[in-house]
């Protein structure tokens, strides 16, 4: 994608340009699309730009946390955490006074704070944690930051079902937790033998009936595809299974082999994965067994079902996109916790250190571990802000657009919509954003 000389990369930019994009029928992520991309972070952007930022937020901004763990008992062999294996939960004891480190010295800065509604443990499963380092972890976010106890917050984690019994789902109750992401990623013994992460249906199933017996709302499962072995006919079977479970939300990845990153994946060889065709037979069973579920596709392989709250703001248009992926109205700020964990505030995008000793380290002089950044200037806000409004299914002001001779064969190819509302992507569309992202020449 050709880059306008005002997008080029800032000065002292360290990371890397952003991958060439999925081809056609291949799922897109949300980090392939992400904007801002890897390539706007640099060093320039640290520790003080994100104390400026915390500093100036009005009193009275909501902040959503992310809180992000990196420790797993596991070695799945599609892996792309990054996590640190470990047997014993107790590993985790430093990181947690790190986290709590991290919240003192943020909320430091913040000239006030209305209590948090949105609240998210992700990155390796948070089940690492003993039933008393998650009490002990949630009571200082609450500490430090104040949690909300209202009935409509949003309190999520990111849960592996080999790792979460009955009472580790009682006990997230009980501290206030009210959203499970299950990763299921495929039912097939094959796939789930090549992959080192067997997960028997039965697992996943009592967990789901716990779930729904204890109150928990909007349970989503997520499936992976493009997985080694994984077949067509695989799938279907997986996904009637899962269906079957009867989950508010069913979230589809995909497996990126890149070996040369994730050393785990190293064990799966080339050879075991579908092919280019197999996979967009993959993706075109998925959608059609969905569909015909009733599932409505919100975008980036993310599906609920009608009533929803996300299917209905996407009908209202009201649907946002952040940096915790779609929301229903504007995404607002995000504060990541934790090694390699993002924030977001107004414009200011910085992401903490990627590795353990870089992380303690920045903490223990008493310095937040923010290691880069990327500073929106007014031209790339409005661009995120015409991504978000075509991601979230809202139609933008052609006037908006960057001249393009290409609108009428994406019109032509039922890609977009043009009317009144201006230009939107039609269902199709959603499934080749990279491809109309590129073609409007949007950075
Ligand atoms: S995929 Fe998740 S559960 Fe598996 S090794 Fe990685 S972090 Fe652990």
């Amino acid at each position: 994608m050709p880059v306008p000389a005002k997008h080029t990369v800032p000065a002292g930019a360290s990371s890397p340009a952003r991958e060439p994009l999925p081809g056609v029928g291949d799922l897109v992520t949300a980090a392939e699309v992400a904007y801002p991309a890897p390539h706007h972070y640099h060093d320039g952007i640290g520790a003080q730009a994100l104390e400026m930022a915390l500093a100036e937020r009005p009193a009275e901004a909501p902040l959503a946390i992310k809180v992000r763990l990196p420790f797993c008992h596991h070695a799945c062999r599609f892996c792309a955490s990054q996590c640190v294996s470990s047997r014993s939960s107790r590993q985790a004891d430093p990181y947690l006074s790190r986290l709590d480190r991290e919240m003192v010295l943020a909320r430091r800065r913040l000239s006030g704070l209305p209590p948090v509604s949105r609240l998210h443990w992700g990155g390796a499963p948070p089940a690492f944690l003993s039933l008393d380092q998650m009490s002990d972890l949630f009571d200082r976010l609450d500490a430090r930051l104040g949690l909300s106890g209202a009935r409509e917050r949003d309190f999520s984690i990111d849960l592996d079902p080999r790792e979460t019994d009955m009472l580790t789902l009682r006990h997230l109750q009980a501290l206030g937790f009210n959203r499970l992401n299950l990763g299921v990623q495929e039912l097939d013994p094959r796939v789930q033998q090549a992959i080192n992460r067997l997960q028997p249906r039965a697992l996943t199933e009592s967990l789901v009936d716990e779930a729904d017996r204890l109150g928990f709302r909007e349970l989503t499962m997520s499936l992976m595809l493009g997985l080694p072995f994984q077949t067509p006919q695989g799938l279907v079977d997986t996904l009637e299974q899962v269906i079957g479970m009867v989950p508010a939300r069913i979230r589809l990845y995909r497996y990126r082999h890149r070996p040369e990153h994730h050393p785990a994946q190293r064990a799966i060889h080339r050879d075991w994965l579908p092919d280019a065709s197999t996979r967009r037979q993959l993706l075109a069973v998925a959608r059609a067994r969905l569909d015909a579920a009733g599932y409505v596709h919100i975008g980036l392989g993310l599906y609920t079902r009608r009533n929803d709250p996300l299917a209905q703001a996407q009908a209202s248009g009201t649907l946002g996109h952040g940096p915790l992926g779609f929301t229903r109205g504007q995404a607002g700020d995000l504060l990541g916790l934790g090694v390699n964990a993002t924030s977001r505030i107004g414009d200011l995008w910085v992401r903490n250190a990627g590795t353990l000793a870089a992380y303690e380290s920045a903490l223990d002089n008493s310095q937040l571990p923010t290691a880069r950044g990327a500073r929106l200037t007014a031209d790339e806000r409005r661009h995120r802000a015409t991504r978000e409004t075509l991601l979230c299914g809202r139609g933008v002001d052609p006037a908006d657009l960057p001249p393009s001779p290409h609108l009428e064969r994406l019109h032509a190819e039922g890609l977009i919509e043009m009317t009144i509302e201006g230009v939107s992507l039609t269902a199709e569309g959603h499934w080749r954003l990279p491809d109309i992202l590129e073609a409007l020449a949007l950075p």
